[in-house]
This record gives C-alpha cells, sequence and structure tokens, in this order.
C-alpha cells in the first residue's frame, strides 16, 4: 500500500476492480458515487495537502480488498460525504444510491453539531459520537468494517497532522477500534491500528524497539529462511500441499508482552512466526505431525485453536519449535479460509456467505451491544452507554468454558453470576450455586481463563438478590438484575422508592413536603430522563438511582433558591440590581452565572466535592472560587454580596477530588495496616498521610485522597468507622 498513485490512479483501479467484481451494472453505481464524492469533496485538501476524495477511495479500496460486498464499497466512497458535505443530507444520499448505501453512511457518519446538540467538551462530543456508532454497529455490522477501513487510512497518513491531533487519534485507535477490531476477529487490521498508535503515542519506546528487533532480527531471518526452505521441501515429501510464509511478530504486542510479563525481547520465544497454509483441516494436522518429527517442540506451546476456536472466530494450530541453533519459532498452521477469517475476521463472512460459524459468531457478537443497549433503559446518560461497551465488550476478558467445552468471553474480573446472566437470563436469575472445575464457589469468585464454569439453577430461587448487584462485574447483568426488580415489583418499587426517599429525608433532618416542589422535582426528573414521580419512586426502589441522589439534588435546588432570595435582598437593600437564577455556563465541573471566560478554582480551604452545597466568590484578578457552602470562609465573604455569585455542579462525573479526613484511631502497631487494607479494598489512592500520637493509647491521623463526590467519601467514612481501631472518623 505504499506507492504513490495520483488521484486519477487511485480512482481508475478502484473503479476497474470494482468493475471485474460486481459487473458493468454495479460499476455504474460506482461511478456515479465516485462523481458524487468528486463533486461534494472538490474543494477540500487532506491534511497532506492531497484532493481530500483520495481518502474515501481509498477506503472503498480497502473494503473491495477485504472482499466486502458492492453497497459497502459504495458507501466507502460516500462515507465523509455528509459529514463533510455542505448541506448534504441522508436522504440526499438515500435518493440516489437506495436504503442501503444510506443506512452504512449515516451509520459511520458523526452527530452534526449545528442542530440542538452542543458539546461542552471535545470528550462528551467524542462519548456522544461513539454512542452512536456502537448502535449503528448493533444494528448492521458493516458499518464497523467501514469505520475501521476508515481509521486504517486515516492512521496510516496521519503523518500529516498536527502532534495535538496525532495523539489524540492514536489514543483513540488504541482505545476504541483496535479493540473492536480485534473483538470482530479483523487481525491485520488490529495490529497495524496498534502499532501505528504505538508509534505516535510512544515515539520513544517504539524506536527503542524496533531498533533492538531489527539488530536480532538478523541471525533470525537468516534461521527463518532456511527454516522456510527445509519445511516446503518436507511438506513435499509428505504430499501436502500448501504455501509457507514467515514474518516478524508485530511491535506492539511484543512491547505488551514484554511489559505485562517483564520479559526481556531475548526471552519471547515468537518473534518470528512461520506461517503454513494448506488445503484441508486434515492437511494441517499432518502438517502438524511433520513440524513436531523434525524440530522439537517446546513444552506447553502447542495449542489447538481448530478444535478450540478463540471467541473472535481465529482458528490456527500453534506450536512453538526449536531448531539445531536453538532458535525458537512460532509457527502457525491453518487453511486458506481460516486465514482469511485470521485477517478479516467478519469481513471473511461476505466471501463465505454460508458459514455458519461466523453467522452465529456474528450474531453473538453483536447481541452482546445489543444487550448492552436494551440496558441503557435504565442507565442514565450516553457516558455511561459508552463506557458499558468500553468494559463489558471492549475492554480486558477471561476466556471460561461451559461444560460443553464452548468458550465464553468475558470481562475481567467477571463472576459465576456474570456467566450464568450471559448462558441466559433466566440462568441468571434462578442461579443457585455455581462450580468451577468441579468445586464449589462463592458467586462472587473471580473467574480466570480457562476455568470451567458449572451454573447450578434451582426453580426455588424465585430470582435475583439485590445484593447481587454488587457483585456482578459487567453492565448486562447488572441490568438484568435491575430489570428483574423493576419489572416483578413496580407497585412494590413504587412504594419501596417513595419510602426510602422519605428515610433519606429523615435522617438528614429534612421537611420533603418543602423539597419536592414541582420546580426542583422536575429539575430532577429531567437531569435523569425520567418521565413521572411513579418511575421516580420506582427507579429508586429497584436501585437505578439512589435515594441519597436524588434527596441532595432537591436539598441543593432549594438552597440555592434561598441562598439567592437571600443575596438580592442584601443587593436591594443596596440599591443594587437583584441578580438572576443561574445560568448554564460549564467551567471546570461547575456551571457559574454570567461570563463564561472566568476561571473557576477549587478552595484549598474546604476542597469542595461534587454534590456538596457550593457558592462562587468573584476574586480579584484570578477568577472564581469555589467554597463549601458551609466553609468558615465562605461565611465571611458573604459579608461582600457583590462578589458572591451563583454556581452548581455541572455533571456527577467520576473526576478525582481531593478530600481531607481526620482519623482518632488506637495508637498500635497494625492500627494503619487495617485501615490501609480497608482503603485498598475501596480502591482508594491516598495522597497524603499525617499521624501524631495524642494522649495515651491515641493518635490522630490526617490523611488526604482522591475521591469522585461525596458519596465515595460517605462509603470511605461508613467503612473505617466500622472497625474496631478506628475511635472516630470524619471530614475535616
Ligand atoms: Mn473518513
Amino acid at each position: 500500500m505504499g506507492e504513490q498513485l495520483t488521484t486519477e490512479q487511485i480512482k481508475e483501479r478502484l473503479l476497474a476492480d470494482f468493475r471485474k467484481k460486481f459487473g458493468i451494472e454495479q460499476g455504474e453505481k460506482l461511478r456515479e458515487a465516485v462523481s458524487f464524492a468528486e463533486r461534494v469533496h472538490c474543494n477540500q485538501r487532506r491534511d497532506g495537502g492531497e484532493p481530500f476524495v483520495t481518502h474515501p477511495l481509498t477506503v472503498a479500496q480497502y473494503l473491495l480488498n477485504m472482499g466486502m460486498d458492492a453497497p459497502t464499497i459504495i458507501a466507502g466512497v460516500l462515507h465523509d460525504t455528509v459529514e463533510d458535505g455542505d448541506g448534504i443530507t441522508n436522504e440526499d444520499i438515500e435518493k440516489r444510491f437506495g436504503a442501503d448505501v444510506a443506512k452504512l453512511v449515516d451509520g459511520v457518519t458523526k452527530l452534526t453539531k449545528s442542530g440542538n446538540q452542543t458539546y461542552i467538551t471535545k470528550k462528551q462530543e467524542q462519548t456522544e459520537n461513539l454512542r452512536k456508532l456502537f448502535l449503528s454497529i448493533a444494528s448492521d455490522v458493516r458499518v464497523v468494517i467501514i469505520k475501521l477501513a476508515d481509521r486504517l487510512h486515516n492512521m496510516r497518513t496521519l503523518a500529516y497532522c498536527t502532534p495535538e491531533k496525532q495523539a489524540r487519534k492514536a489514543k483513540e485507535t488504541l482505545e476504541v477500534y483496535a479493540p473492536l477490531a480485534d473483538r470482530f476477529g479483523m487481525g491485520v487490521i488490529r495490529s497495524e491500528l496498534e502499532d501505528l498508535s504505538f508509534r505516535y503515542i510512544m515515539p520513544e519506546e517504539y524506536a527503542k524497539l524496533a531498533a533492538e528487533v531489527s539488530e536480532q532480527q538478523q541471525e533470525r531471518m537468516e534461521a527463518l529462511a532456511s527454516a522456510m526452505e527445509q519445511m516446503k521441501a518436507l511438506l513435499k515429501e509428505a504430499n501436502i500441499e500448501g504455501t509457507v510464509s514467515g514474518r516478524p511478530k508485530h511491535l506492539y504486542s511484543t512491547y505488551r508482552k514484554m511489559q505485562r510479563n517483564g520479559y526481556k525481547l531475548n526471552e519471547l520465544y515468537d518473534l518470528i512466526a512461520i506461517r503454513i497454509i494448506v488445503g484441508s483441516v486434515n492437511d494441517c494436522y499432518a502438517a502438524l505431525g511433520v513440524v513436531h518429527a523434525t524440530w522439537k517442540p517446546l513444552p506447553g506451546r502447542f495449542k489447538d485453536y481448530i478444535a478450540m476456536p478463540k471467541p473472535n472466530m481465529y482458528r490456527s494450530l500453534h506450536t512453538t519449535v526449536m531448531n539445531e541453533n536453538g532458535i525458537p519459532f512460532e509457527i502457525q498452521i491453518r487453511t486458506r479460509e481460516m486465514h482469511e477469517t485470521a485477517e478479516y475476521g467478519i469481513a471473511a463472512h461476505w466471501m463465505y456467505k454460508d458459514d455458519k460459524k461466523v453467522m452465529t459468531e456474528l450474531d453473538r457478537k453483536t447481541s452482546l451491544i445489543k444487550q448492552i443497549i436494551e440496558a441503557e433503559e435504565t442507565t442514565e446518560d450516553s457516558r455511561e452507554f459508552v463506557e458499558n461497551v468500553l468494559k463489558d465488550f471492549l475492554g480486558e476478558y477471561v476466556f471460561v468454558l461451559t461444560p460443553r467445552g464452548e468458550i465464553i468471553d468475558l470481562p475481567v474480573g467477571s463472576t459465576p453470576l456474570d456467566f450464568a446472566y450471559r448462558i441466559h437470563t433466566n440462568v441468571g436469575h434462578h442461579c443457585q450455586h455455581a462450580r468451577v472445575n468441579g468445586n464449589m464457589v462463592r458467586l462472587d469468585y473471580k473467574l480466570k481463563t480457562n476455568d470451567v464454569v458449572e451454573i447450578l439453577t434451582s426453580n426455588s430461587q424465585v430470582g435475583p438478590s439485590r445484593d447481587w448487584l454488587s457483585i456482578v462485574k459487567t453492565q448486562s447483568a447488572k441490568n438484568k438484575i435491575r430489570q428483574w426488580f423493576k419489572r416483578e415489583n413496580r407497585e412494590e418499587n413504587i412504594l419501596r422508592g417513595r419510602e426510602m426517599l422519605e428515610d433519606a429525608a429523615k435522617r438528614h433532618g429534612q421537611n420533603l413536603q418543602v423539597l419536592m416542589k414541582q420546580e426542583y422535582v422536575n429539575e430532577v426528573m429531567s437531569r435523569m430522563t425520567i418521565n413521572t414521580m411513579d418511575d421516580l419512586y420506582a427507579s429508586i426502589g429497584f436501585g437505578g438511582a439512589s435515594a441519597g441522589q436524588v434527596l441532595h439534588r432537591l436539598m441543593e435546588l432549594h438552597r440555592k433558591e434561598e441562598r439567592l432570595a437571600a443575596l438580592n435582598q442584601k443587593l436591594e437593600e443596596a440599591g443594587k440590581e437583584p441578580q438572576k437564577p443561574v445560568r448554564r455556563t460549564n467551567t471546570n465541573g461547575v456551571y457559574i452565572s454570567g461570563d463564561p471566560g472566568m476561571a473557576v478554582f477549587f478552595a484549598s480551604c474546604c476542597n469542595p466535592l461534587p454534590g456538596d452545597p457550593i457558592i462562587g466568590y468573584i476574586t480579584r484578578g484570578r477568577g472564581v472560587s469555589i467554597h463549601r457552602a458551609d466553609c468558615k470562609n465562605a461565611a465571611s465573604l458573604l459579608n461582600d454580596p457583590e462578589r458572591i455569585i451563583e454556581v452548581e455542579w455541572a455533571t456527577e462525573e467520576k473526576n478525582a477530588f481531593a478530600a481531607t479526613i481526620r482519623l482518632r484511631v488506637v495508637d498500635k502497631a497494625g492500627s494503619l495496616m487495617e485501615i490501609s487494607k480497608v482503603l485498598m479494598s475501596l480502591n482508594v489512592n491516598m495522597t497524603s498521610l499525617v499521624s501524631r500520637s495524642t494522649s495515651e493509647g491515641e493518635a490522630m491521623m490526617d490523611m488526604t485522597f482522591t475521591v469522585s463526590g461525596t458519596e465515595q467519601l460517605k462509603v470511605i467514612l461508613t467503612n473505617l468507622r466500622k472497625l474496631p481501631e478506628v475511635l472516630d472518623a470524619y471530614r475535616v
């Protein structure tokens, strides 16, 4: 792909290749699409200076080379016309090129900013776009193939972009697109995307490893060449027809292996791989016999992915052998079809349409995304949805087996309950016990790769229990449990939710009557995308929303109104204009009224956390300082009402905030250890600790750590207070 073609050459090659495969009639359709794209992009250039249209044409060529169908290739030509074309709509595409093509183009088109949508941050924009992409993939899997071809070309030409864009694109590629390629079995694309991202994200490590590899490669390559010759002759002798090729492993996977296991380069056995492609499955095993009869296999390195394919459909025989000079090689043996699947994954499905296995796998794959989409009912926003897909679908996973030997892939940290829910919703609901490798385990056991998992169900188990919500790891299991509670007991949930909110109010000494003012309630519901009061109660009742959170939002709205009234009274007394309620201008995690350009910082005297009632104070020259409303300093600031400004938290986003707590503890060896254990189990990072002995047998500890908000802080304090060593714990 390295050759430099002119735009005209790229175009002619695409048209000719396409015509050869799909015939003259289809060829005309493509030509039409090409001229349409040429017109739309006529004044646009790529970052490298070449006409923009070379990009969609190249993407279409990739799709053609992968063996995709005609509508996908045509959509590849058109994929940027709606996004970048002035006034081109999806309806235009549908009118000209039909619904199928239009649907694909729409699937890869980002949301437009011109609509009602305005994005506060780049991150938010990215999230919204990913959400749309995942939804599109679930409804038509060809979308992911176009998107990956698009990303591949953009990454190959990334050299021409600004360093900032390079870093952003490379990071996104490594986090989203390479895992997507992997999940859909598109091995070559994944490798290349990873290597390209690696180069831009860690240029030094990349260069260092590349140099190191090539230095060692010399000797290995020579050995490889002679091994390949030998292999060819041996296959011929054994009457097995096949091709033999050799290649170095790609850099990023080598880098990761070294990082993860602390290996040195010369400790890796699979820096070089020989690939043998033969005609049939029988020949695969025959070729393996020849290999093992010639070179000594290394123990524990043989893997039969033909009998047990990987969850992403990958099939091959793998073995590692040592040659006469002690140089190790990995050898991969597969049929042509397995090879296509290994390289192009789901794309290979369009080459082998009758392959039932691929189809089933495809269904399963997209059904995983669909499960997460269904779950969206109960999640509050698109950020959560996108995170769920990234974690449940694109994160690191373990492979476990059903008793019948089927492989199930689950995110790292999954439990037998996640497994049960993955098998079937009802297996989950009625799960009573689990056996792993023949032994009974607790339902919160963390599954490991190669565990054989067996779920024992019981009809006397009427349904999930609420504490399962804190056991399961996957969002889809969590949501199935929530939905059960939601559906089974709506009436009960409404009652329960109301009670829970009343209890929460009582605990905080609040009068719910005052707080449930219609304006406040509406504001809370609209933020949670909930429509009716019953839905709000029900949501609290089944655990979709927390009573504490709802209460705090209501309290904050109420306090805000009171503070504004008090402030305006002072202003009025001073003969000044009253302030209006907060207009939503977001800066640094809080909304402030007025000038959006104002810098915002958090006062270090009280370290406010999301969820805390807060006020803003306009400092001289430094912007707005945010204090807790109950901060001592803030009280004196209130004497200066003109400089007080209404603010509110923009998100409950899990940003890190510093919080300091003080503990009164029993002064003995081991106290700190117990406290650390609790913090560790809660995943809390302590950033500072000051400890001093006070009266006999007691010590005072001030510790600071980062938390996401008051909710988390509360959990930490509650857990610390449970320790016998801790006499008292509170926030300072
Ligand atoms: Mn593009």
